[in-house]
């Protein structure tokens, strides 16, 4: 159970890979919408297991992964540790000032530490349409109470 809940973050929704959905990293959900995730009460398995480091506590209010722009998660080290990794919600989110500063925080107290590019498509060029990008829906708590 995470020490906070998810408001209006939706951004491991649209970043994950959620298999049993079919569902590819970097394109939103199609239970996402504005007022959060439709088939809450009953989500994939994966859904209720995941928690992001932010909801299990760590950072400031500020951090939250859609405020930050990138998210960050506990994962299984190559040498049978964990490490910490940060997945962009947009491209380049993790250039930016602020998500540099806790990409920084985590190396300082010696965790392993890993930046996921932004694993959506690429924005599309001046003149080309937007068929999907980053957190096309965004805005609605898509996992509302973090289970
Ligand atoms: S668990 Fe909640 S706060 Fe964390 S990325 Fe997912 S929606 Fe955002
Ligand atoms: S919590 Fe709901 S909206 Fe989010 S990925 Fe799972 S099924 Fe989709």
């Amino acid at each position: 159970m995470g020490a906070r809940a998810c408001g209006p973050c939706q951004g491991c929704c649209h970043v994950k890979e959620i298999p049993s959905l079919g569902k590819p990293a970097g394109r939103d959900c199609r239970h996402q919408g504005p007022a959060g995730c439709a088939v809450y009460a009953d989500r994939p398995r994966g859904c209720r297991r995941y928690t992001c480091a932010w909801i299990d506590g760590w950072g400031a209010e500020g951090d939250r992964p859609d405020l930050l722009g990138v998210l960050f998660e506990m994962a299984p080290g190559p040498f049978g540790g964990l490490e910490v990794r940060g997945v962009e919600l947009a491209p380049g989110a993790g250039d930016g000032p602020a998500a540099r500063a806790r990409l920084r925080s985590w190396e300082e107290v010696g965790a392993r530490v890993r930046l996921q590019r932004y694993p959506g498509p690429a924005p599309p060029r001046p003149g080309e349409s937007a068929s999907a990008g980053p957190l096309t829906h965004g805005r609605g708590s898509g996992m509302p109470a973090n289970s």
